[in-house]
């Protein structure tokens, strides 16, 4: 049977979970609750019905899950009086933008006995699950390192997101997805990372941030976010102990260059205006194979339908407290480590 949602803060991704809802296989829409009554109207003209507190809402007894899609400086807030309310509880990301205030929203579930997720949806962006298809299909060895980068040139939104005290800036917003990523392409114990931040547009958040992991393997990577870049660089680059790929924009496949002989007999030197190099010349096919890998299918709704299918015992959550903590923990260093302008170690 169909689990009912009950959506808390009705703008731009609450529409999204509204319009989900309403065609989905595996939940029905119940109603939205949003302090701004012009959308609460809006609701309404829609046929979407509307509660008038926040306390109606979250308990209602046929809700089985709310969905917390408010600003992100009040999701602690709303999601323990949810759990609190007996309500299973999805919240947008990020989460919370502190480990201590995630710990007290994870308390709150485990005495509730109800579950609590953060939706990751970038976890079903085809050009990551190529990555990670890449990396698991082995052909061309171990990741060295891996660089993701999302490039955009119109800076941040002029809404609460470039605001401080809502938890606006690139890191919280973006960040929180290409880090989420990052970790599960490289699902291994963090050294240390360091990063920096820019404010080219504003100065009272990130308006795009490099941030540089160090693993204790030895591999390497890098999460780089911009909003005033006017030529991208490629969403996906990665170099492995055989070979490298890379995604050039993410409506594009995966390339892929897999070394086939690592010396070569004849290199054909390239000229340069200083002289010839044969160190940095291209190889060709004798010693490198070049292909590309079919855009893996997938389904954001994957997303929905596991969290349901989690709330009835069938499958274990997808969204886990612990990776919840983790890329919280690494957003955490990310500002620490750009006020101190140093790098901060990991236990
Ligand atoms: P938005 O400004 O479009 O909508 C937020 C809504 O929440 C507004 O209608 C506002 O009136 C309402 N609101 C504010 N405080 C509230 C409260 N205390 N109770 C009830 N309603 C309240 O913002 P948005 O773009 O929809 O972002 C909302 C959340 O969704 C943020 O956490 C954001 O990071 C996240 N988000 C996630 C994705 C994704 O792809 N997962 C995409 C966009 C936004």
């Amino acid at each position: 049977m169909k689990k009912n949602v009950t959506i808390i803060g009705f703008g731009g991704q609450g529409g999204w979970h509204a319009n989900h809802a309403i065609n989905s296989d595996v939940v029905s829409l119940l109603g939205i609750y949003d302090i701004d009554e012009k959308k609460s109207e809006l609701a309404r003209s829609k046929g979407i019905h509307s509660y008038s507190s926040l306390e109606e809402a979250i308990n209602d007894s046929k809700c089985d899950i709310v969905v917390v899609a408010t600003p992100n400086d009040c999701h602690k807030e709303i999601v323990i009086k949810a759990l609190e309310a007996g309500k299973n509880v999805i919240c947008e990301k990020p989460v919370e933008m502190s480990v201590k205030a995630l710990d007290e929203m994870i308390d709150a579930a485990k005495k509730s006995g109800k579950l609590f997720t953060v939706h990751q949806n970038r976890r079903w962006d085809v050009d990551f699950l190529a990555m990670k298809k890449i990396i698991e299909d082995g052909d061309i060895g171990e990741v060295i390192r891996i660089e993701s980068r999302i490039h955009g040139s119109r800076g941040i939104p002029s809404d609460w997101r470039c605001h401080k005290q809502f938890g606006g800036g690139m890191i919280l917003d973006w960040g929180v997805h290409l880090i989420d990523q990052m970790l599960l392409l490289i699902p291994e114990k963090i050294k240390k990372i360091y990063c920096d931040i820019t404010n080219i547009t504003t100065d009272e958040v990130d308006d795009g941030f490099r941030l540089n992991l160090y693993f204790e393997s030895g591999k390497t990577a890098l999460v780089e976010v911009g909003t005033y870049n006017f030529i991208a660089m490629p969403r996906f680059y990665m170099q492995c102990k055989s070979g490298s790929a890379k995604i050039e924009d993410w409506r594009q496949n995966a390339q892929v260059a897999k070394c086939l002989a690592w010396h070569e007999s004849d290199v054909l030197p390239v000229q340069t205006a200083a002289g010839i190099t044969k160190t940095m010349a291209p190889r060709d096919e004798i010693t490198l194979k070049t292909y590309e890998i079919d855009r893996p299918v997938s389904d954001v709704h994957d997303f929905y339908r596991n969290f349901v299918n989690a709330i009835d015992g069938k499958e274990i959550q997808l969204i886990t407290h612990d990776q919840m903590r983790r890329d919280l923990a690494v957003m955490e260093a990310c500002f620490k480590s750009a006020e101190l302008g140093s790098p901060v170690y990991f236990e």
